[in-house]
């Protein structure tokens, strides 16, 4: 297979500047990268915020898209393998951990044994920089190179580029989420926020075992879904008042309230509501402040009075990535995943697509820069 020359990506020049489709000259593979032929660049609600510049220290020029999956069109001069010790060859299908050079020797890594905030580590589409050697570090790309040591991973024969789309980054983070949380059989689960993130939460809440999963969310289209993923009741923060659902979730769980709350907005706002609708003694997991949505008023009183467990998840490690492509590969048949992907887009259309995804009317949108595959 010849490798081809060059590819065109989609750059954010700037926070808030419309898009640009630039030009790149693909580089030499070194021993151990691979080239990536991008078939799904996910857009992802972290996306718009890093388009408007929500996060420090990201570097602009940036090609966006963490969420990748794709082709393996050419592999440098080493034998590479993927997390299961499966040599990759040309044309393999796979997915690929975003975050990269987790080293396990800095101090976050080694002795407070939290490898997300690992000081040396990247993240593809996110904070590697696109005017320095490889350049074609984002998804939203007709390819991708694959640095020396990325985490990849096949995507299972039974699982089409599609049914992948959770691989990138919702699913790891919905795994890493719920591994921070008592998440077990007969639980009662409430999800605020029913974007990919939280559809995945609702769905894990779901094969292990919880009694009741309520999905609170304002767009209709993306409560209908969860019910396709297990949730068992669902709220519209646009039809209720917060006393209303309040009343709802005392109702759905004999009076006590949810034994567990996870938030998975993006909104500062969802904070002081979860605080007030979990159980006495119940636990809150917050995931979905990723980037800077601005500060709420919280009474700290209430959070003490209620004897709660409050814990927040940042990133994913490798293995959340590896348990959320075995996770969709055996519920296959359960859950349909592939009806997650609700708008495609060309490259060209990469601004659409983030104003797509930033409109709430797709679930999830994805680039596809060669056509459907
Ligand atoms: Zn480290
Ligand atoms: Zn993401």
């Amino acid at each position: 297979m010849k490798m081809p020359r060059t590819s065109r990506a989609a750059v954010v020049p700037e926070p808030n500047a419309p898009l640009v489709i630039k030009e790149f000259e693909i580089p030499e593979l070194r021993p151990g990268a691979a080239l990536l032929k991008v078939a799904n660049g996910g857009v992802c609600g972290t996306d718009v915020h890093l388009w408007h510049g929500k996060l420090a220290g990201v570097p602009y020029p940036l090609i966006l898209g963490h969420e990748a999956v794709g082709r393996i069109e050419a592999i440098g001069d080493r034998e590479i393998r993927d997390l299961d010790g499966n040599v990759l060859t040309l044309g393999d299908r796979v997915a690929f951990h975003d975050v990269h050079d987790t080293c396990y020797a800095c101090w976050n890594c080694l002795i407070a044994k939290a490898p997300t905030k690992c000081t040396n580590r990247k993240v593809y589409g996110i904070t590697m920089d696109s005017t320095k050697w490889p350049y074609l570090i984002g998804g939203h790309s007709e390819y991708m190179y694959l640095l020396p040591g990325t985490h990849i991973i096949k995507i299972p024969d039974n699982v089409s580029f599609d049914g992948a789309a959770a691989v990138g980054c919702a699913l790891p983070t919905a795994v890493h989420t719920v591994h921070r949380s008592p998440l077990g059989w007969g639980k009662n689960v409430v999800v605020q926020g029913a974007g990919p993130v939280g559809l995945m939460i609702g769905m894990l809440a779901k094969i292990n075992g919880a009694a009741t999963i309520t999905m609170i969310d304002q767009a209709p289209n993306r409560l209908e879904m969860t019910k396709k993923f297990g949730a068992t009741h669902t709220l519209n923060i646009r039809e209720t008042t917060l006393e209303e659902r309040k009343q709802e979730l005392l109702d759905i769980t004999g009076g006590h309230g949810p034994d567990i709350v996870y938030e998975a907005t993006g909104s500062a706002l969802a904070i002081p509501e979860g605080i007030e609708l979990v159980r006495e003694g119940g636990a809150y997991t917050i995931c979905g402040q990723y980037t800077d949505s601005g500060t709420v008023e919280i009474n700290p009183h209430l959070m003490n009075r209620k004897h709660l467990d409050i814990r927040t998840v940042w990133g994913s490690e490798t293995t959340h990535v590896y348990q959320a492509v075995k996770t969709i590969a055996q519920n296959y048949d359960r859950f349909p995943f592939e009806s997650l992907v609700t708008h495609r887009f060309t490259l060209d259309e990469a601004q659409k697509a983030l104003e797509t995804q930033e409109s709430h009317a797709s679930l999830k949108a994805v680039i596809s820069p060669h056509g459907k595959q």
